[in-house]
C-alpha cells in the first residue's frame, strides 16, 4: 500500500472524498513528514494548529456530504504570498515579523476550494536568486541530494513537494523561479501566461514579469491546481478578463507541431542535458508529432534584458521598505535619513542590495537610454520572435537550465555565474508566455534534468496535454 504522503494530490483527493481516510489523518501524516524532513529547510513557517483546525472543519464538511476541489488536502504557499494571520516574511529580515491582514487572491481561491494550508515555504529573499540560498532563514536543500541547492527562488516549494511535505505548493516566477527549482527537484512546475493568475497579495519583485503558479508531482495535479487559482481579479489591474482556455486538451500527438529553436541548444550546453532534451524531442516525433525547426534570434539578448528590467522594477518596488510603514526599523536612528539608511542596510541581504543598486544605476539619468531604454526595445524584439516562432507550432521545447543542481554554497559569491543559470527561463517571462517544466532525465549523479515546453498566451492546456503524454510514456 502506498504511504499516505506518497500519494499524488488527485489520489489523496479521491481517498478523502470516498472517506477512505480523513483530512485529520492526512494532515497529521504531512505534519509528521515535515518534521522528518526538517533538515531540508523547506518551510519558514509551519502552521500546524491552523492546519489541524482546517482539517477538522474539512472532515465535518465531508461527513455532511459536501465536496470542493481541494477539500481537506494539505498544500503549501511560498512565503512571498500573503496569508491572513500567518507570518509572511519573503525570507527577509525586513519582514520577519510581518503578519498580513488579508489573503492573496490565490490563497482565497485555495481556501474556497477547501485546502488545508500547512505552511509557508522558504525562498530566496524577495524571490531574487536561483538557488534559495539567499534566504535570511538559511539555504533550502535539494530533495534528491541534500548536499545540493534546491534551485530558486521557489526552492522551498519544490523541495517540499518532492519530499512529500505537501501535495502541491504555490510558487512565483519572475525569471524562472517556479520552473528551475521544479526541475532541480524532479517535479512539475507551471509558470502561467502573464496576467492569467492574479498577483493581488503577492509581494512584488518585478511587476511586469511576476506570475504565480503551481508546483506538483504530476502534470495532472498541476492542471488541477492551476484551474483553481487562475481567473480574473479586479484587484490586479493586469488581470486578464478574457478566455483563459485558448489551448486544446488532447490525448494523442497526431497533428501536433513542436518547435525546436537552434538558439536554445548552444554549443556550450552540457551533453547530458542536450541529449536528455533530444530524447524527449525523439519521443514526441516517434509518437506522431511533427518537429519544426524555428529560431529565436533575439535569444542571446534576453538575459541582459531581464536583469536590467527586473532590477529596475525591483529598485522601485522595494523602495517601500523604508523602516516606517511596515517591516522592521533599525534602532538608534536620529532622523529620517538615518531610519532609511540604517533599516535598509541592516535588514536587506546582499543579493537584494545588489539588485537595488543595479536597478538604480540602469534608471539613472546618465544611463537610462543606454540600459533601460535599450532593454525595453529588446523586449519588443524578443516578444515578436516568440510570436513568429509559435505561429508555426503548438509549443517550443528546450532545456530548463544549463546545469543540474550544484553543491550548496558554490555560486553564492559569484552572482554573474548564478545569473547565467536563467538563460532558458527568462525569455519566457519577458515574452509573457506560459512555460511548463518537467523532468526528462537524470545526469550521471542521478540528479534530475528538466525540460521546458513554451506555449502561446493562455494555451496552458496545450502544454499540460503535451506534458501529460510525455509523463505517461516518454521518460526513460
Ligand atoms: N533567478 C532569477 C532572478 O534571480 C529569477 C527569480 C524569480 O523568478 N523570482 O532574478
Amino acid at each position: 500500500m502506498t504511504a499516505l504522503t506518497d500519494k499524488t494530490l488527485l489520489e489523496i483527493k479521491s481517498d478523502l472524498a470516498a472517506k477512505r481516510v480523513s483530512s485529520t489523518e492526512v494532515t497529521k501524516a504531512i505534519l509528521g513528514q515535515i518534521e522528518d524532513m526538517k533538515h531540508l529547510n523547506a518551510y519558514v513557517t509551519v502552521c500546524a494548529d491552523q492546519a489541524l483546525a482546517s482539517a477538522a472543519e474539512a472532515d465535518a464538511r465531508i461527513a455532511a456530504g459536501e465536496d470542493a476541489p481541494l477539500l481537506g488536502v494539505p498544500v503549501a504557499v511560498k512565503d512571498n504570498i500573503c496569508t491572513d494571520g500567518i507570518r509572511t516574511t519573503c525570507a527577509s529580515r525586513f519582514l520577519e515579523n510581518y503578519i498580513p491582514p488579508y489573503d492573496a487572491f490565490v490563497v482565497k481561491k485555495l481556501k474556497e476550494a477547501g485546502a488545508v494550508i500547512v505552511g509557508k515555504t522558504n525562498m530566496d529573499e524577495f524571490a531574487m536568486g536561483s538557488a534559495s540560498d539567499f534566504s535570511a532563514f538559511g539555504a533550502v536543500k535539494n530533495a534528491v541530494d541534500p548536499t545540493r541547492v534546491a534551485g530558486g527562488s521557489s526552492g522551498g516549494s519544490a523541495s517540499a513537494v518532492a519530499s512529500r511535505q505537501c501535495y502541491a505548493a504555490l510558487g512565483s516566477d519572475t525569471g524562472g523561479s517556479i520552473r528551475q527549482p521544479a526541475a532541480f527537484n524532479g517535479v512539475v512546475g507551471l509558470k502561467p501566461t502573464y496576467s492569467a493568475v492574479s498577483r493581488y497579495g503577492l509581494i512584488a519583485f518585478a511587476s511586469s514579469l511576476d506570475q504565480i503558479g503551481p508546483i506538483t508531482r504530476t502534470v495532472a495535479d498541476c492542471k488541477y491546481v492551476y484551474d483553481i487559482i487562475k481567473g480574473h481579479d479586479k484587484m490586479d489591474s493586469t488581470s486578464y478578463d478574457g478566455d483563459l482556455n485558448q489551448g486544446e486538451t488532447f490525448g494523442t500527438l497526431k497533428g501536433r507541431k513542436i518547435g525546436v529553436a537552434k538558439e536554445f541548444f548552444p554549443s556550450a550546453l552540457s551533453s547530458e542535458i542536450k541529449s536528455a532534451v533530444e530524447k524527449a524531442i525523439g519521443f514526441y516525433e516517434a509518437n506522431g508529432a511533427e518537429i519544426v525547426e524555428t529560431s529565436i534570434q533575439s535569444f542571446d539578448m534576453a538575459l541582459a534584458c531581464y536583469y536590467i528590467l527586473s532590477s529596475a522594477e525591483a529598485s522601485s518596488n522595494l523602495s517601500r521598505y523604508d523602516g516606517i510603514k511596515y517591516g522592521k526599523r533599525a534602532s538608534g536612528c536620529k532622523n529620517l535619513r538615518d531610519i532609511y539608511y540604517k533599516s535598509r542596510t541592516e535588514f536587506f541581504g546582499p543579493e537584494v542590495k545588489r539588485r537595488i543598486m543595479l536597478g538604480n544605476f540602469v534608471l539613472s539619468s546618465g544611463y537610462y537610454d543606454a540600459f533601460y531604454l535599450r532593454a525595453s526595445k529588446a523586449r519588443t524584439l524578443i516578444k515578436q520572435d516568440f510570436e513568429d516562432a509559435l505561429a508555426k507550432c503548438d509549443a517550443l521545447i528546450c532545456p530548463i537550465a544549463p546545469t543540474t543542481a550544484w553543491k550548496i554554497g558554490r555560486k553564492v559569491n559569484n552572482p554573474a555565474d548564478a545569473y547565467l543559470e536563467d538563460i532558458f527561463t527568462v525569455p519566457v517571462n519577458i515574452a509573457g508566455l506560459p512555460g511548463l517544466s518537467l523532468k526528462c532525465g537524470e545526469d550521471k549523479d542521478g540528479l534530475p534534468i528538466g525540460m521546458q515546453l513554451i506555449g502561446r498566451p493562455y494555451c496552458e492546456n496545450t502544454l499540460l496535454s503535451l506534458g501529460e503524454i510525455f509523463e505517461k510514456g516518454g521518460r526513460a
